[in-house]
């Protein structure tokens, strides 16, 4: 480097690692990385957790799936992942009931079913409530929209009542409390290696420049663009499956459970809450792109399915829908892929961790929301095996104190004008101690009525969570427009006049 191009890079900023894309497992390298005492940058080129991290099922789970391709270490690690997550999130993870019908279409009857669910219970080292078994007319009873003559079975895992990205979202503002600096909008253009890397980064106020001495490449399904910037290729590639969900605008289940049904190709699909609404899907189709969209073929296929399944007044139609979420799964092969994948639905959900120690890269690839602390920690000790002084990482994931929790119930049952469980619920459940300041004394009410999310709420997000766009606030930090239509949200006039306030 010459004399002038050194005196031009000790002008920029210096980081010991720089993090490339902010889906979960950018956002947990920027918690763990943070709190073992390294500078750290993060960037995403739109919104943090924009891409796929906001089209997942919403699960916390062990995978009962894989136990039909004999995965169990993989079944056994993410239950193990699973657990860890629900005793650190008592309030943001919630435990759930998967009541699976078993029809025509399932791939085994009640008794198999039974032991199935029992074995899940004990390979997850009965972290969960014990598995449970219904005749035809308990299941009925139990659950009045289901075919009339199904058995069924119940198994327990857990979901993210307020969105992936919210989840992910937490990550990031756990990084930012413990120095970190995240940056959304904010896109990896160039990168040069000189024993250090000179990142040129392009956001919406314009080009910059940074140092690190390492980078963490944690694009997702736009990982080997990244590994060819910084021409670091990884020995594991992706391939990618499409999946889409789509929120009804009624609610198909009578109580708060999951529930599960096997397709017409044989894959588990499921009814899912989402607010007071219900989320249904997934598919799994093989693209060769990460973007994509929802097709014809997706709506009738998924209309299809649960129609088939279930057994209700009126069928499904799609003026039904209010939203839809569609993503690629960054599925792993870690030989050289020639795309001859023998049986695609069974391609594993393992995620690979790959060092290159002489270019001072670290490749993520693949993974779920569910293991992200897992990814956390092997980050720490990959950063830590490239001679960065890495502490061991103080308290970097988990819920804050719960001892206000009651107090905090109280003063809403006093301030607020409707549904004080919702809101309460709501607000601790996102925002912890922080609720107190976001609520302060004022009169409380729902301004999208049955989500329980308060104007206070809203403004808190709008200037403390790097909300940029519209849809920052209302898709990803909370789940408004998940759970209600454009229609709705455009009839909302309070919620309309706050969103110009804001300037969103
Ligand atoms: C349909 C579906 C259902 C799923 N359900 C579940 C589930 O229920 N439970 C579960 O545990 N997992 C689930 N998953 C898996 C899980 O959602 C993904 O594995 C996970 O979200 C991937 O996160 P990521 O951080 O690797 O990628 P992403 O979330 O895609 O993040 C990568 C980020 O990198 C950014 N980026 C790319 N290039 C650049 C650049 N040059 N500069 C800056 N930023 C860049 C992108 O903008 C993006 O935000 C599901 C996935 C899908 C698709």
């Amino acid at each position: 480097m010459t004399n002038q191009n050194q005196t031009e890079t000790n002008k920029f900023e210096q980081f010991d690692v720089a993090i490339v894309g902010a889906g979960i497992n950018g956002a947990v390298a920027s918690a763990a990385l943070s709190a073992a005492g390294l500078k750290v940058l993060l960037v995403d080129r739109g919104d943090f957790a924009g891409f796929t991290s906001q089209e997942s099922s919403n699960l916390v789970w062990g995978g009962i799936k894989y136990l039909q391709s004999y995965e169990f270490w993989l079944v056994f690690k993410l239950c193990l992942a699973r657990n860890r997550l629900m005793r650190a999130y008592p309030n943001r993870i919630r435990q759930i009931g998967f009541l699976a019908s078993l029809g025509p279409t399932a791939p085994f009857g009640r008794l198999l079913g039974t032991f199935g669910t029992l074995f899940y219970w004990g390979i997850g080292l009965f972290g969960t409530k014990p598995p449970l078994s219904y005749s035809a007319r308990s299941a009925k009873r139990l659950e009045p929209n289901l075919i009339t003559g199904r058995k069924a079975v119940k198994y327990f895992d857990a979901e993210l009542p307020d969105n992936d990205s919210r989840f992910v979202f937490d990550f990031v503002k756990q990084a930012m409390k413990q120095g970190a600096q995240a940056r959304n909008y904010t896109e990896l253009v160039g990168a040069e290696f000189d024993g250090e890397w000179t990142l040129r980064l392009q956001s919406l106020s314009g080009e910059s420049h940074v140092i690190a001495k390492t980078v963490i490449n944690s694009a997702g399904p736009f990982a080997s663009d990244v590994t060819s910037m910084l021409n670091s290729p990884t020995k594991a590639s992706l391939v990618f499956s499409k999946g889409v969900h789509f929120v009804l605008n009624r609610k198909l289940t009578s109580k708060y459970q999951v529930l599960a049904f096997w397709d017409e190709q044989g894959r588990l699909f499921y009814v899912l809450p989402m607010g007071d609404r219900s989320m249904v899907g997934t598919t799994d189709t093989r693209v060769d792109h990460p973007v994509t969209e929802v097709t014809d073929e997706d709506v009738e296929f998924v209309l299809r399915q649960i129609n088939a399944q279930m057994e209700l007044a009126e069928p499904i139609t799609k003026d039904q829908i209010v939203s839809a979420r569609c993503g690629v799964r960054p599925l792993v092969i870690e030989s050289a892929g020639d795309g001859n994948i023998a049986d695609w639905h069974q391609l594993s959900r393992k995620h690979v961790v790959e060092g290159d120690k002489d270019r001072k890269v670290v490749t993520i690839l693949g993974g779920k929301l569910t293991d992200c602390l897992n990814v956390g920690e092997e980050l720490v000790g990959e950063l830590n095996r490239f001679g960065l002084k890495v502490k061991v990482p103080g308290r970097w994931f988990g819920e804050g104190s719960q001892i206000r929790k009651d107090e905090f119930f109280a003063l809403i049952r006093r301030l607020a004008k409707s549904d004080p469980q919702l809101i309460a619920d709501g607000l601790w459940r996102r925002h912890g101690d922080e609720a107190f300041e976001i609520v302060g004394d004022s009169e409380l009410d729902d301004i999208v009525p049955g989500l329980g999310i308060t104007e206070q709420e809203i403004r808190y997000i709008a200037i403390n969570e790097r909300v940029q766009k519209r849809e920052d606030l209302l898709r990803r930090r909370l789940p408004i427009s998940m759970a209600r239509s454009d229609a709705e949200l455009r009839a909302n006039q309070p919620l309309q006049k706050l969103l110009v306030e804001l300037g969103l």
